[in-house]
């Protein structure tokens, strides 16, 4: 799962008010490890990740586990 550049450069951080950079985020769940590339603030190192997005890819990952 990617996201778009243009969608990204759309997007700045919070509490810096960065540009967000796109980050291979490493993160485990169940039995697997994942890497997904997220936007993330250059300056805090905040990624930023929606209820919506982190609840899709959760979805996605359980599909991927159960296929094995
Ligand atoms: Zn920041």
């Amino acid at each position: 799962m990617k996201f778009s550049e243009e969608e990204v450069q759309n997007w700045k951080c919070e509490a810096c008010g960065e540009d967000l950079v796109m980050r291979e985020v490493v993160f485990s769940y169940m039995r697997g490890t994942f890497h997904v590339d997220l936007p993330a603030c250059p300056k805090c190192d905040q990624v930023l990740i929606t209820e919506e997005l982190a609840m899709g890819k959760m979805a996605e990952v359980e599909k991927i586990l159960e296929d094995k």
